[in-house]
């Protein structure tokens, strides 16, 4: 007994010693572990079905004659049949972006326009603001796309603009009565507001961004609420809320406000992290939701959208994510059905917004 103890203490020593030569310091960005599990492999790199993505951006080089001859390619690679450019702007530069992009490829691209807050204050600014808006449908916009500034950036001599405010209340109504949606993009992931330590999700973006950490007014809480507010008071008004309401990682409690609320449909740009780390509760999700979940991506890198695929399309398992500090967890594929993924990649986004060619898209 008592030499056995001795040889286990040794043994014990013996391995500790070892650990501790090999032993490595290594930084939470270095660690990149090669994953050693062999699964099958189904990589998509084209959708499935055209699909419509609600969620872009083109400015600059992508609205020149070259630019938008290489998204259209790039477009065509992906499978994706309209994009819906939401930088339209209001009034000449809303234009020059829709003659850019629509003169010679009419069907794919949808531009929605955006409002300005300035002169928030003037006796004169809501209806001045929706008849802006009036006149960028008449020119060819098809929707109108709030950005987050609305909510955090956006002052008037008093301060914050809430999302909220009344005085917004005839922009929201009118996108109602011209039966175009509003895509609307408030707030940021919760996890920007919790403390930047060691048990935050987003550490690592917060390290690498810090000026997306966010502290106190207005709440993460303050900004749901306030959106909700807007989409109780119109009724009439399709909202597209985007980002899943950055509430893709508590599916219960969006599932709450898609029940509250007939008027609103969400997006999935940038949360595709989100679904394809839950994939059964997901799966659930997009089938009792169907009718309310639109594709959408945001930032436009065309090999990007192939892990939305991925996750959409197929019974995958573990396999990466392409950006850490969005997630350093790997994913899995919610193997939609063909009926739901037409839905989530096409049919939705053509009942809602107006002027998107059914030809584009399997009849049926
Ligand atoms: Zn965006």
């Amino acid at each position: 007994m008592k030499l056995h103890r001795l040889i286990s203490a040794a043994v014990t020593l013996g391995s500790a010693a070892f650990v501790s030569l090999h032993a490595q310091e290594m930084g939470f960005e270095e660690y990149e572990p090669e994953s050693t599990l062999v699964v099958p492999e189904n990589p998509v790199t084209s959708a499935r079905f055209p699909f419509v993505d609600v969620h872009n951006h083109q400015r600059g080089r992508g609205m020149t004659k070259e630019g938008v001859d290489q998204v259209i390619a790039d477009m065509d690679k992906l499978n994706m049949a309209v994009m819906v450019n939401l930088s339209g702007g209001s009034g000449n530069s809303l234009k020059d972006i829709l003659r850019n992009s629509k003169q010679r490829y009419p069907d794919r691209f949808a531009v929605f326009a955006n409002p300005s807050y300035d002169g928030i204050e003037d006796p004169d600014y809501p209806e001045r603001t929706a008849t802006q808006f009036q006149a960028d449908i008449k020119a060819g916009a098809q929707g109108l796309k709030i950005f987050k500034n609305l909510g955090m950036y956006a002052f008037d001599p008093l301060g914050r603009v809430r999302v909220d405010d009344p005085r917004l209340d005839p922009l929201w109504a009118k996108a109602g009565e011209l039966g175009v949606p509003v895509l609307i993009h408030v707030g940021d992931p919760a996890q920007f507001w919790l403390p930047h330590d060691g048990s935050n999700e987003r550490w690592l973006e917060l390290k690498q961004k810090p000026g997306r950490k966010r502290s106190g007014d207005p709440s993460f809480e303050q900004l749901i609420k306030e959106q909700i507010n807007v989409y109780k008071k119109h009724p009439n008004t399709t909202f597209i809320v985007a980002h899943f309401m950055w509430m893709a990682n508590d599916l219960n409690q969006l599932a709450g406000y898609l029940d509250m609320l007939p008027n609103i449909v969400v997006e999935m740009g940038a949360i595709i992290y989100d679904p394809g780390r839950q994939p059964r509760r997901a799966r659930a999700f997009f089938e009792k939701y169907q009718d309310r979940i639109l594709m959408g991506k945001d930032t436009w890198a065309p090999a990007e959208y192939y892990t939305y695929f991925r996750v959409l399309e197929t019974a995958d398992e573990y396999f990466p994510y392409y950006r850490k500090r969005h997630a350093f967890w790997r994913l899995y594929g919610l193997d939609l059905s063909d009926e739901v993924l037409k839905k989530v990649y096409y049919k939705n986004a053509a009942r809602l917004i107006p002027g998107i060619n059914r030809d584009l898209f399997p009849q049926g």
